[in-house]
């Protein structure tokens, strides 16, 4: 890697933080809310203490990138940067904001003080990163790239062997991830630090699993069907810790994800999803039942109890 940026590596469901080092250091994604403490250390031990920092750039605004923001912009008055399209829904409290409505995944409230757009420069004093569109994982993703350096703050636009969950009832943003993977693919990177997972040093090789990936789900909707709801139903395991068997039906039915990949891609009445998607978690691994309570089956460190919001501050948005 590189002087210029410190990488935190959380485990997941946790997301990774950067610290864009210079005179005017940046901090990309905080992680969770109740991630704030750990993310707090672990800026003093890089010499960078939370008040120092003179921007929070989010690459997205789902809870586990954008949770702590409630915190370093009302604690330490950061300044929050993220892509125009995501700071509009979020200075305008809108139900889409977060995704936390539809997730089921609620984030504390903060303002967007500037809506950035392709070509931003974020200037550290030390290097200059670019703002890079990456829609895909959501519409108003983006991405952050020091020429110079060779390196590019990936969010989840694309993980070492991976990329971040595609909403399978979103056709367009299977076009935006394949567009995407195109766009960094013509970028000068040497190494690219994603939102979860380790750096990764093969980027090329990385977008090319991805873009293997995205065709193979072009050619086969219904595998990209099961993999969103398998995935998207995982991770609700995972920040839940497990769920017990009567708590399955009602939080499934509850979620609006739930409810529209049975009207779409699955064509089904959402009760009778229910088992199918149980059946083909267990079949697949993706989810194991452990002392009568179903968990995720891929290795995870369950999140900070109350892991949306920070242990002071236990008010909710939108939910
Ligand atoms: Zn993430």
């Amino acid at each position: 890697m590189n002087d210029a940026v410190a990488f935190f590596q959380r485990p997941f469901p946790s997301a990774n933080a950067v610290l864009l080092r210079g005179e005017r250091p940046v901090l990309v994604d905080g992680g969770f809310g109740a991630d704030v403490p750990a993310l707090l250390a672990w800026l003093q031990a890089q010499g960078v203490p939370a008040e120092h920092l003179s921007l929070l750039v989010n690459t997205h605004f789902d809870c586990d990138h954008a949770g702590a923001n409630h915190v370093l912009s009302g604690q330490f008055s950061i300044p929050i940067a993220t892509h125009w399209a995501e700071a509009a829904l979020v200075n305008a409290r809108d139900a889409e904001a977060c995704r936390a409505r539809y997730l089921h995944q609620p984030v504390e409230p903060y303002r967007v003080d500037w809506a950035m757009e392709p070509g931003d420069v974020v200037d550290t004093g030390l290097a200059h990163w670019m703002v890079v569109e990456t829609p895909g994982h959501t519409a108003g993703h983006l991405s952050l790239h020091a020429p110079a350096l060779g390196l590019l703050v990936t969010g989840d636009a694309v993980h070492s062997n991976d990329l971040g969950w595609v909403d399978a009832t979103r056709p367009d943003m299977l076009d935006a991830a394949e567009a995407t993977m195109r766009r960094l693919a013509e970028l000068r990177i040497g190494c690219a630090l994603s939102g979860h997972g380790p750096p990764t040093t093969d980027p090329a090789a990385a977008l090319a699993v991805a873009a293997r990936r995205l065709a193979g789900w072009r050619s086969a909707p219904e595998r990209m069907a099961w993999h969103g709801a398998k995935r998207v139903f995982a991770y609700a395991l995972m920040v839940e810790n497990g769920l017990d068997e009567a708590e399955i039906t009602p939080l499934l039915l509850r979620s609006p994800w739930f409810v529209a990949y049975a009207a779409m891609p699955f064509c089904v009445d959402p009760a009778d999803l229910v088992g199918p998607l149980m059946a083909e978690m267990l079949r697949s691994g993706a989810a194991r039942w452990q002392g009568g309570r179903l968990v995720a089956g891929s290795p995870y460190t369950p999140p900070p109890p109350g892991w949306a919001w920070a242990p002071t501050e236990p008010t909710l948005w939108p939910m």
